[in-house]
């Protein structure tokens, strides 16, 4: 199985992708996990996305695309995978499906969380005060959000005309939303 978890900042899409991830065995590709650690080890990449991160800016696309290349070339991701936080532009969209498309594959599905602007920002402001992100910061937080509207969501109609899209309520509590979640994916395994 390829699949995408899309939503905005604050969806709840890591939480849910560890369900998959448990779930199905999949392997779990999170791109804002990825830079973190290259911020953390100090490398090269991490200095260049650093400072876009820190405004809650998009890291530039052929930056991001190189990275996701180069982590779908290796072996564990060669039966399937979990994306989370990729794709996030349509030029980033039309990068991986050349990518797999290298390779004859597609995405199979993309399960997108829907939550309200007015939670998003509750749950941000929340993580900051428990995990102390850098960038969930309220001015960050906003300007997330606003960037996900502007580069993000127009993937929603991208993925929609493919038939590929999977509208969930992110609503509620983590066990529910989760809920919701593996029953979408044993659908559409189930149709497969
Ligand atoms: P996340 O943990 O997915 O919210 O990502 C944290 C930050 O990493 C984002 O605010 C961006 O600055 C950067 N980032 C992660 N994934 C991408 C992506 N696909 N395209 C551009 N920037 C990204």
């Amino acid at each position: 199985m390829r699949l995408i978890l899309f939503g905005p900042p604050g969806a709840g899409k890591g939480t849910q992708a560890e369900a998959i991830r448990d779930e199905f065995s999949v392997v779990h590709i999170s791109t804002g996990d990825i830079f973190r650690d290259n911020v953390g080890n100090d490398t090269e990449l991490g200095r260049r996305a650093k400072r876009y991160m820190d405004r809650g800016d998009l890291v530039p696309d052929d930056i991001v695309i190189a990275m996701i290349d180069d982590r779908l070339r290796q072996s564990d991701a060669a039966g399937g995978f979990l994306l989370d936080g990729f794709p996030r532009t349509v030029a980033q969209a039309e990068a991986l499906d050349d990518v797999l498309a290298r390779d004859g594959h597609g995405i199979d599905g993309v399960l997108r969380l829907r939550v309200g602007d007015d939670e998003l920002v509750a749950r941000l402001l929340q993580r900051a005060r428990e995990q102390g992100r850098a960038d969930d910061t309220r001015d960050v937080v906003e300007n997330r959000l606003s960037v996900y509207r502007a580069e993000t969501e127009p993937l929603v109609d991208f993925y929609r005309t493919r038939g590929v899209l999977h509208e969930i309520d992110g609503t509620g509590t983590i066990d529910e939303v989760r809920d919701r979640v593996l029953s979408s994916i044993h659908d559409l395994r189930g149709r497969a």
